[in-house]
């Protein structure tokens, strides 16, 4: 028996324990943990445990062992659903996705990392060189976007702090001939703020080791790993082709944050001013701008009265906020259009379909899962709803690829019902009647909208919905404080969201000073990120879109183009929250399994067959155990044969035949077969 089929183990694929119950399940599971199998199936869903210590298992060696292997064929890993996805588009021409998920910390940036790893080293058996500079890139591209979206929480050392989604274009050959990246929210309040604990993004780390309030709120020893760091990411950029003067004003805007970061304000009778004006003209040189530009940016706003266009001195408060809002602001500016190069140089050139035939796409998406804090605000509302996005695709495609294989097989289905959460999705998303809506129309009102009235809008539109309450609504209720919670109940489980602060997130409001002033700034880096300071405050009509619309529209919009690739999911689960190799916390697992539908996912395999061969293959690799095919069969399809092969042993009530695989509803017989088979060889 392979060692992946033996019971010291546990079981590789969780489609076979014997009873499909949550206890077994969890058994198996830290059965595996502790035996240093982090991998196990579900037919072909992977489900990985964070192994918190470096493994063996992702050599040159291993990645010859999987290369062109079929799943079941080795023990579970990332590799063989890597090779599954890229066989299915290289064999079948087909776009094909692999999506990761799991809560921070769980591995699914480490997970995505080592698939790409895995794609790199199996494509471009002749070394063409235009192949090698593009793997050289997506790979590179890693590291600069670790150094800027990457920050260490209290849950992760090396957390993302954004969402991403890669895809990577193959030509007729399968090799990889370039990709594109999409982020998706980065959280950029940790640029002026940190929990206890935390710490910016590592790029401040790297560039300036000094100590500047913005960022430090601790020191320790570790910070030397941030200079060692620091060379390496500048090494990406500039294979990746970032110039000099690109770099040096990547610098200057972190210098320029971290400046701002220092930047007080007081007033003196009806005058508001800087307190170290020093650090202003530091800025202006950073800014490659007048020191006058930028204070007058910080003090004042220009606002046009009818035809007239006054200058608005600022609040000591309302200044304080428009360096923040500047500061948060520079730095997402900075990371998409890094984001933006990166994609000039990645993208596919030169690919004529015409000659060269379908290009096709295998997309990697390694984003933020579910969160569940102390205190939840805007960012956890986004990101879980992001979330019950993922679920609600997953429910579909985990369903519609069964059903439509059986299908097109010409089986018969019997349906499955399991918690369907669309109807969380639409009390986030519906127009006018959702979350988010109530939200945007809040953030319209003129005059001032505070968060209270966004609650109590809230309460008036969804007072009768299952998965909404608030204390007004359930005025016993003491874990949600009046006038400041809301709870939803998401597929995962109850969150307690405080609107404090959603309607200033929402807005997202940057002056358009700043935006004037960073365009008009000499350095022309900095001005082509910018583009939107041109506009003449006479000409500055629409209203930005809110960040909850900018959010919603990204993830339908990326929902949609999953949704027409063929899925391989990850589920990666956090043993413990200690980073320990050894401690498997069952409460806090068992809540992951169940949050992510992994026991739903077992039956609904279970009810269908638990695995499906194609005849060919299955034949060549049964084909000893039985008279009538070895060592030839003397049938008229290869279908035949397999038949009469299963009827021969007695399989013939646990097997479908289809138009070109068989189906095997219980593992069991599949046991059977195999170990026929070894007892032959
Ligand atoms: P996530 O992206 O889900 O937040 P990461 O992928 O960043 O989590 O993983 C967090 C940490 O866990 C990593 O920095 C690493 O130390 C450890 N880790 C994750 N996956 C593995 C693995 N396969 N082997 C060894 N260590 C891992
Ligand atoms: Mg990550």
């Amino acid at each position: 028996m392979a060692e992946h089929e033996s019971l010291e183990f546990g079981k590789a694929d969780f489609v076979l324990l014997d009873n499909v119950s949550l206890e077994e399940f969890m058994a198996n599971l830290k059965l595996r943990f502790e035996k240093g199998r982090i991998y196990t199936y579900i037919g072909e869903v992977v489900v990985s445990v964070n192994p918190y210590r470096a493994m063996n298992i992702y050599g040159r060696d291993t990645i010859e062992q999987y290369k062109g292997r079929e799943l079941y064929e080795r023990p579970p890993h990332l590799f063989a659903i890597a090779d599954a996805a890229y066989k299915a588009m290289k064999r079948r021409n087909k776009d094909t996705c692999i999506v990761i998920s799991g809560e921070s910390g769980a591995g699914k940036t480490e997970a995505s990392k080592y698939i790409m790893q895995y794609i790199a080293a199996i494509t471009n058996p002749g070394q063409r060189a235009e192949v090698e500079r593009v793997k050289n890139m997506l790979l590179k591209s890693n590291c600069v976007l670790e150094a800027f979206g990457n920050a260490k929480t209290n849950r992760n050392d090396n957390s993302s702090r954004f969402g991403k989604y890669m895809d990577i274009n193959f030509d007729f050959k399968g090799d990889p001939i370039g990709g594109h990246i999409n982020n998706y929210l980065l959280e950029k309040s940790r640029v002026i703020f940190q929990q206890e604990g935390e710490r910016s993004f590592h790029s401040f780390y790297q560039v300036c080791v000094s100590v500047y309030v913005c960022v430090t709120r601790q020191t320790d020893a570790t910070i030397s790993w941030y200079t060692d760091q620091m060379g390496s990411v500048a090494d990406a950029m500039k294979v990746i082709g970032f110039t000099a003067d690109e770099l040096q004003t990547v610098y200057k805007v972190l210098a320029t944050i971290l400046h701002l970061g220092n930047l007080t304000f007081g007033v003196d009778g009806d005058t508001t001013l800087i307190e170290n004006s020093k650090v202003v003209a530091v800025i202006g040189d950073l800014l490659a701008t007048k020191e006058e530009n930028v204070e007058k940016a910080l003090l004042y706003r220009t606002v046009a009265t009818g035809r007239d266009v006054i200058d608005k001195q600022h609040t000591a408060q309302e200044a304080s906020y428009g360096r923040d809002a500047l500061a948060k602001a520079m730095y997402e500016r900075m990371f998409c259009w890094i984001v933006g190069r990166i994609n000039d140089v990645i993208e596919v050139k030169n690919y004529d379909a015409k000659v060269h035939g379908k290009n096709t796409v295998i997309g990697v998406l390694d984003i933020y899962g579910f969160e569940i804090f102390q205190n939840n605000s805007f960012e956890q509302f986004c990101i879980n709803y992001c979330n019950e996005k993922l679920q609600q695709l997953f429910i579909q495609l985990v369903l519609r690829q069964e059903q439509e294989e059986y299908q097109r097989e010409g089986i018969p289905w019997k349906h499955i019902d399991f918690f369907n959460n669309q109807i969380i999705v639409d009390l986030v998303e519906l127009q006018h009647k959702g979350i988010f809506s109530v939200l945007d129309e809040a953030c319209m009102n003129v005059g001032k909208v505070t968060d209270k009235v966004f609650l109590q809008g809230l309460n008036s539109k969804l007072a009768n919905h299952a998965h909404y309450t608030s204390r007004k609504l359930s005025p016993t209720d003491k874990s949600l404080e009046f006038d400041r919670d809301f709870r939803v109940r998401h597929y995962a489980g109850n969150v307690v969201y405080s609107v404090v602060g959603f309607i200033d997130k929402n807005k997202d409001t940057l002056f358009q000073d700043f935006k004037r002033l960073l365009y008009n700034s000499s350095n022309p880096v900095l001005k082509v990120m910018w583009p939107e300071g041109k506009l003449k405050i006479t000409e500055v009509t629409k209203r930005p879109l809110t960040a909850a619309t900018i959010f919603k529209n990204s993830m339908i919009a990326l929902v949609e183009n999953l949704a027409c690739k063929e899925p391989y999911y990850v589920r990666c689960i956090k043993p413990n929250d200690v980073k320990s190799p050894l401690l498997f916390e069952h409460e806090r697992c068992r809540h992951q399994v169940e949050y992510l539908g992994l026991l739903e996912n077992v039956r609904v395999r279970r009810a269908g067959f638990a695995n499906r061969q194609e005849y060919p293959r299955f034949l060549q690799r049964y084909k000893m155990i039985s008279e009538f095919t070895w060592p030839n069969h003397d049938l008229p399809s290869e279908k035949e044969a397999v038949k009469k092969l299963l009827q021969g042993c007695g399989f013939e009530q646990d097997v479908a035949y289809g138009k070109t695989k068989v189906f095997i509803r219980t593992p069991r017989t599949l046991f059977c077969l195999e170990e026929q088979r070894t007892e032959m060889v």
